[in-house]
């Protein structure tokens, strides 16, 4: 069984064709600049092949994919009778879709009601099935939501102590992010140890640009850092996380700027890159400080230190510890990060073996010492075949 995963972002469209029978991708790519100009295609099937082309929209762009598809040099298939499903990274799933979920017109249609909830992914992700649906009409597509995974949070932990009437009325509550990356790690972590879920305690800390962690009690999400957005929660490339939402109004008025201004500085001009006035990227930040950067040191230090203090009150939340997963760009390349957050929880008998650690990047890979009472994983995320999995599951 062939399926298409299709990953649309506001101005991107990115593809992996998977054979499940054999767990394996055929070919990956993106299309950028979707509605700009100077787009492209850049095609993996074993070569890369960067294609310079108009792409208007994310229909034109789709149709392109599958032309590079089923091309006879370039593609992979015959024809598009060999995709027998399309799985769709789709942002939000409010409480509406809590598991990933067959694709109709109608589901469409209440999708287009959460817009307002993700007012840049929604109406990409949208346009990505709709353009599937018109150009594959007989194939089942179907969608997989980054809030999903963390349905399972209890009310204690999602609710946010608001008069009760504005979660009821606008449904504002933590409805978490990343969720298809903490799944994946999730089960893979399991699998990696031999041990069921049901015996597991887990942090799975998805350090990226954007960045969240998970806490996972017998394979169910019970916490996560970011919230009624992705703003909420740790340091990141370019959002402040965690913060007194009082500064919000204040430098409102101290710098005559509209709720929405502030917003944008919040998410687009903050974390390590709006501290640091340097870059968004840790590799960057990491260069700097080895260069005495104060101000990357600074921002380093705090994204370490918010890390670990969520590790504190997640093991807290769990009742125990006895996993921990790193992955994603930060978690899964950057050593030193990786290094200088465990050393913060040796106090909770967590202990991973520097040598290894040391320059490893990107390889299934337990950290963790015999001493450690912890287990200290790094697992490569894999959000697209996470998507097909579960596509596979619903189509057989
Ligand atoms: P996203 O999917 O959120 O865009 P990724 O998971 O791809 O992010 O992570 C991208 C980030 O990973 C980069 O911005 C950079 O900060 C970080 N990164 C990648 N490689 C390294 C590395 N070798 N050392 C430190 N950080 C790295």
């Amino acid at each position: 069984m062939n399926i298409l995963v299709i990953n649309s972002g506001s101005s991107s469209l990115k593809y992996k064709l998977f054979d499940m029978d054999k767990q394996k991708s055929l070919v990956s790519g993106v299309a950028e600049r979707i509605g700009g100009t100077d787009s492209f295609i850049k095609h993996e099937n074993g070569e890369k092949t960067v294609i310079d082309l108009e792409l208007p929209n994310h229909k034109v762009a789709l149709k392109e994919v599958l032309d590079l598809l089923t091309d006879p040099k370039l593609g992979v298939i015959k024809s598009l009778d060999e995709i027998d499903a399309v799985g769709h990274r789709i942002l939000h799933g409010q409480e509406v879709f809590t598991e990933s979920v067959i694709l109709d017109k109608e589901k469409v249609e209440t999708l287009k009601g959460f817009i307002e909830m993700g007012p840049l992914h929604m109406p990409a992700n949208i346009g990505g099935i709709e353009a599937c649906f018109s150009l594959m009409p007989n194939v089942p597509q179907i969608g997989a939501f980054d809030t999903a995974f963390h349905a399972t949070i209890p009310a204690k932990a999602h609710l946010y102590a608001l008069p009760y009437d504005l979660y009821e009325s606008f449904k504002i509550r933590r409805y978490g992010f990343h969720g298809t990356s903490h799944k994946y790690v999730t089960n893979r972590a399991a699998e990696f140890l031999g041990k069921s879920q049901d015996d597991l305690k887990m942090i799975t800390l998805h350090l990226g640009n954007g960045s969240s962690m998970a806490a996972v009690k017998n394979g169910k999400c019970i916490d996560t850092s970011m919230g009624f957005t992705p703003l909420e929660g740790l340091v990141m490339g370019t959002r402040c996380g965690d913060m007194d939402p009082a500064i919000v109004p204040y430098i409102g008025k101290k710098l005559d700027m509209t709720p929405d201004e502030v917003d944008t500085l919040m998410n687009k001009e903050s974390g390590l890159k709006g501290f640091s006035g340097l870059s968004n990227d840790m590799r960057d930040i990491q260069q700097a400080r080895s260069e005495g950067n104060k101000l990357a040191q600074l921002v380093y230090e705090m994204f370490v230190y918010r890390i670990v203090k969520y590790v504190g009150a997640y093991t807290a939340a769990l009742g125990g510890l006895d996993c921990m997963v790193f992955t994603a760009g930060i978690g899964e390349n950057d050593y030193e990060a990786r290094r200088d957050i465990c050393k913060e929880l040796a106090f909770m008998g967590v202990f991973i073996d520097e040598e290894l650690n040391d320059g490893l990047k990107g390889k299934e890979t337990r950290l963790s010492t015999k001493e450690s009472k912890v287990e200290v994983l790094l697992i490569p995320t894999n959000e697209e075949l996470s998507i097909a999995l579960d596509t596979y599951k619903l189509v057989k």
